[in-house]
């Protein structure tokens, strides 16, 4: 007997659902990872740092599942790689292979489970099975409900419940290991294409503090490990190293978020407790878009769909381009630019800035987003960003509004972060380096910058812009 593991955004070798559940059940299972055009094609660029993140990551694992094979005195293993139409190349590789069952690990967003069920139907013409497992949540779906058996929409009790319900039978790993003799020898042929074949040309990934794959994941991992402990003091300043920055990994599946959430729970503290309740927000977002698909494109709210947003395309490009005037919110879009990475505090704030200081459309902030964050993951994000506009399930209440220039003196106080990306305002004294407007000209003179010239004025003035705000979110409220 044998099955065919489709890889997605599980690229790892260990703690696998669907490989375990391939090995342990059929005598030769083959492992295939396809780089679809599907998606590829609607990426707006031909430098992405997560295609080349993604490869890379599928170069470490064709030879992981090699060395797996071996370890447990197979003959040899590896990845099978496409490029193509997943939902056609899966049903006729997995025909050609002459495989029982394709076997993967369970996507929750709409396309994917659109693309999912399109492979299904082929396959079961073909009288081939496919099964989908739970690998990238702890709790997935309908696992976490309320005391009346419906979805939870707000944060704290649902966290409380997935709380209440952990227990080591979630967070066991799948013994991979123990059956990878199982894995079949790949075809005398086969081999990863280029990145350029993909169509693909190298990023600035390399040069990057972000090592891809397993060994990547278990870099940042075990240097995480040993800060954890401090990690709720010190979560909320960009300057800071207090962050885990396993959200890609996370995202491809580099890492098991099994073991993650073991290791928080096991240790207990303070800070791993704080940490353990960002895998809970990861966890409500991804059921929150399951069970509510119709977040991809509308407000999860609806009456919030009767807001007129502002078109203003000069605002919105000054946002991208990082050159709003306000210091926190440039650096961290051009943070943004140059890595890939947004620190999570940086990420509220320029959204809240977007949306309620520029008046634009959540939805268009949100689609920068996805086509710039290395991490984009379309539950977190539209979450994110539904939270941010005040739009979303218990979401930040719309009279809330952040002020730029008090987050950036209460999170970055003495502008370490803002210096970093805006070397223009590098000589600027501290007292003004969250509202440099505020210098006279002698003080310019003396940083050696000129407002208005080597670094912008403010696009919009914060008081006006909240004024209209609230006004214009009073058409949701009535
Ligand atoms: P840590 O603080 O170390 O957190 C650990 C992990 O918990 C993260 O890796 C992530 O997987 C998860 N997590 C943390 N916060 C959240 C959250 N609010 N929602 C869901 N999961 C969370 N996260 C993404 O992974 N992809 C996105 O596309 C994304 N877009 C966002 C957009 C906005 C507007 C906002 C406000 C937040 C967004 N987040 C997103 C959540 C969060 O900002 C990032 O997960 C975090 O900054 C990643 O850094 P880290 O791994 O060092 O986080």
């Amino acid at each position: 007997s044998s099955a065919l593991v489709w890889f997605r955004r599980d690229l790892r070798s260990f703690d696998h659902a669907a490989l375990y559940h391939a090995l342990r059940r059929f005598g030769r299972v083959h492992c295939v990872f396809v780089f679809d055009t599907e998606i590829l094609d609607a990426l707006p660029s031909r430098s992405d740092r997560r295609v080349e993140f993604i490869w890379r990551s599928v170069q470490e694992l064709d030879a992981a599942l090699d060395a797996l094979s071996r370890r447990a005195g197979g003959s040899g293993s590896g990845l099978i790689v496409r490029h193509g139409r997943a939902d056609e190349l899966i049903p006729a590789l997995a025909a050609q292979l002459g495989v029982e069952a394709v076997l993967s690990n369970r996507d929750y967003e709409p396309a994917a489970i659109a693309r999912d069920r399109r492979v299904a139907e082929r396959l079961a013409e073909a009288r081939i099975g496919f099964e989908d497992f739970k690998d990238q949540v702890i709790f997935e779906r309908d696992e976490i409900l309320t005391q009346g058996g419906q979805p939870y929409s707000v944060f704290t009790p649902y966290r409380n419940a997935w709380l209440k319900k952990l227990d080591g039978f979630y967070v066991q790993a799948y013994p991979v290991e123990r059956y990878a003799a199982q894995l079949a020898p790949k075809a005398a042929g086969e081999r990863v294409p280029g990145l350029e074949e993909l169509g693909f040309v190298p990023t600035n990934l390399a040069g990057l503090r972000m090592p891809t794959g397993m060994n990547g994941g278990r870099a940042l991992f075990a240097d995480f490990a040993g800060r954890i402990g401090r990690y709720r003091e010190a979560r909320d300043f960009p300057a800071v190293k207090g962050v885990s920055y396993l959200s890609t990994h996370l995202r491809f599946g580099t890492v098991s978020v099994r073991e993650l959430a073991a290791f928080a729970w096991a240790d207990g503290g303070a800070g791993a407790q704080s940490w353990l309740g960002e895998l809970v927000w990861r966890d409500f977002y991804h059921m929150i878009l399951w069970h509510h698909p119709r977040v991809v494109t509308g407000s999860f709210r609806p009456e919030y769909d009767r807001i007129a947003w502002d078109a203003a395309p000069e605002l919105f490009a000054a946002w991208c381009e990082g050159r709003t005037g306000y210091p926190l919110v440039d650096a961290a879009m051009r943070q943004l630019d140059a890595t890939g990475y947004m620190h999570n505090r940086l990420r509220m704030i320029v959204a809240s800035f977007l949306t309620k200081d520029l008046g634009v459309d959540w939805r268009r902030g949100e689609r920068h987003f996805a086509d710039h964050l290395l991490d984009y993951d379309l539950a977190a994000n539209n979450g994110g960003w539904q939270w941010a506009a005040s739009t979303g399930c218990d979401a930040q209440p719309y009279f809330r509004i952040f002020n730029p220039v008090t987050q950036s003196l209460r999170f970055d106080p003495e502008g370490r972060f803002v210096r970093r990306y805006l070397p223009e305002l590098a000589r600027v004294p501290d007292k003004y380096v969250h509202a440099p407007w505020k210098m006279g000209a002698a003080d310019q003179t003396a940083a050696g910058v000129r407002i208005g010239r080597d670094y912008p004025v403010p696009v919009v003035d914060h008081a006006t812009a909240r004024e209209r705000t609230l006004a214009r979110f009073a058409v949701a409220r009535d």
